[in-house]
């Protein structure tokens, strides 16, 4: 079994749906579709839904009407007999009077996520009945039936499995199954999300789940590529990426992958393909736990770091003063990315800055603090870099000219971090192309 996601570009238009239907026709074997909402959909119902919540009914309405219409004109354009022109429009109508029935009662959280649920309800009904249009045989399989989060937000991923196993056998003569992304059953069995982004996450999950052969995640991009495209001159697509790599990469900003996906995946050793609808025959990326060694294979970056420096000669020879520095950022539910260390101080990194005062108020019981806004830090990501002779070499020769504030490795067998000022971030993603890849910068 495959299990292939689609985004919201590949079905934001009729002729694009019709064009990834062709596409997973084409692929053989076996296969679960899962797909996001028609492009724009979820932002707009998000729209719709701070609307609502904030009493302001009207804009809410004028912004409902206007999906409307966007809702019409693709049906019209997807369906081509009059028998599947009446049932597109019946699914418009149907769609419409939900949302239009949520927005005139009382409207709480739990209606806004049952909102935001009807992107993808809505998407995979376009989808399904377009097959059938097509003749194929094929069915709807409803994620509210097997998708499960627990109460802190966690995928059930042994539930997920064993709900798909009940499911699947009945429908094993089917080589297309249809399901939503993003959404699912929280433990109060009321519609949820994985947050935004989240189709990704759910196509992980279910190959995890049933333990697919693969999970395929088609975008617009072929792959994730070794360098930020709007910054440097040239890139190019990463053929293969070990897991961890990969989520290294996910969280430092390559926007391609919603960066939870890779945990369920390499859990069970499923691996992830990255693809690109517009350029099917394109290799893309393959993301497994076979790993090349002593290669660089990327450059990321992530802006908005804070910089936290304290020093305090309590520090000197003295055990149980990090867990105490350590205790506060836990206190206040703030992940630390980078550490480094000497023996009278020591600096961090944060990038969420929530409770950056009521930190800051608490380690000044330690010593003298300083602090750095405005930082990024830069990634390079390779596998089993520390086995590779001359990589600091590399990396810091084509950074000569930078001012580096921090520097972590170690830490991963993947990843050298650096901390510039963000002022810096452009010129070291270039020169890095140049100094590692022989890239233009
Ligand atoms: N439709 C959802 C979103 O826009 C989920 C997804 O596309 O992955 O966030
Ligand atoms: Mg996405």
């Amino acid at each position: 079994m495959l299990v292939l996601k689609f985004g919201g570009t590949s079905v934001g238009n009729p002729e694009r749906l019709k064009k990834i239907a062709t596409l997973v026709l084409d692929t053989p074997g076996k296969k679960i579709i899962v797909l996001s909402a028609l492009s724009g959909t979820t932002n707009t119902l998000v729209k719709i839904g701070e609307f609502l919540l904030g009493g302001k009914k009207k804009e809410a309405e004028t912004e409902i009407a206007l999906l409307e219409k966007h809702y019409e004109q693709y049906a019209n354009g997807l369906f081509s007999s009059p028998e599947y022109i009446a049932i597109g429009q019946d699914i418009v109508s149907r769609y419409f009077s939900l949302i239009r029935l949520l927005s005139a009662g009382t409207f709480d959280d739990r209606s806004y996520r049952e909102l935001l649920a009807q992107g993808e309800l809505a998407s995979t009904e376009f989808f399904y009945y377009h097959l059938r249009e097509r003749k194929i045989d094929t069915r709807l399989l409803p994620a509210l039936h097997f998708m499960s989060i627990d109460e802190n937000q966690e995928p059930e991923l042994e539930k997920i499995g064993e709900r798909l196993r009940a499911l699947l056998p009945s429908m094993s003569h089917l080589d297309v199954l249809i399901t939503q992304g993003y959404i699912c059953r929280n433990h109060r069995n009321e519609i949820d999300n994985l947050k935004r982004g989240g189709s990704d996450y759910t196509a992980s999950l279910i190959g995890a789940a049933i333990q697919a052969e693969e999970i395929q995640i088609w975008t617009d991009i072929d792959g994730m590529h070794n360098n930020d495209p709007r910054v440097v001159k040239k890139t190019t697509p990463i053929a293969e990426l070990t897991f961890d790599e990969a989520s290294e990469l996910a969280y430092f900003g390559a926007k391609i992958l919603h960066p939870s996906t890779i945990v369920p995946a390499q859990k069970y050793g499923v691996p992830v393909r990255l693809k690109n609808t517009m350029d099917e025959k394109a290799f893309g990326t393959l993301i497994s736990d076979k790993g090349t060694s002593g290669e660089f294979k990327a450059i990321a970056a992530k802006d908005g770091i804070i910089a936290i420096n304290i020093k305090s000669s309590r520090m000197l020879l003295a055990f149980g003063f990090l867990r105490r520095v350590f205790e506060v950022f836990e206190k206040y539910k703030t992940p630390i990315d980078m550490i480094s260390t000497s023996e009278v101080a020591v600096s961090v990194t944060i990038d969420d800055a929530s409770h950056f005062s009521e930190i800051i108020g608490e380690l000044q019981s330690f010593g003298t603090i300083e602090v750095d806004k405005n930082q990024t830090i830069i990634c390079v990501v390779g596998n089993r870099l520390a086995e590779k002779k001359g990589v600091l070499n590399d990396v810091f020769h084509s950074l000569a000219d930078i001012p580096v504030r921090m520097v972590s490795f170690g830490g991963s067998h993947n990843n050298i971090s650096i901390l510039v000022d963000t002022s810096q971030k452009e010129k070291s993603l270039k020169l890095l192309n140049q100094g590692l890849f022989d890239l233009d910068g």
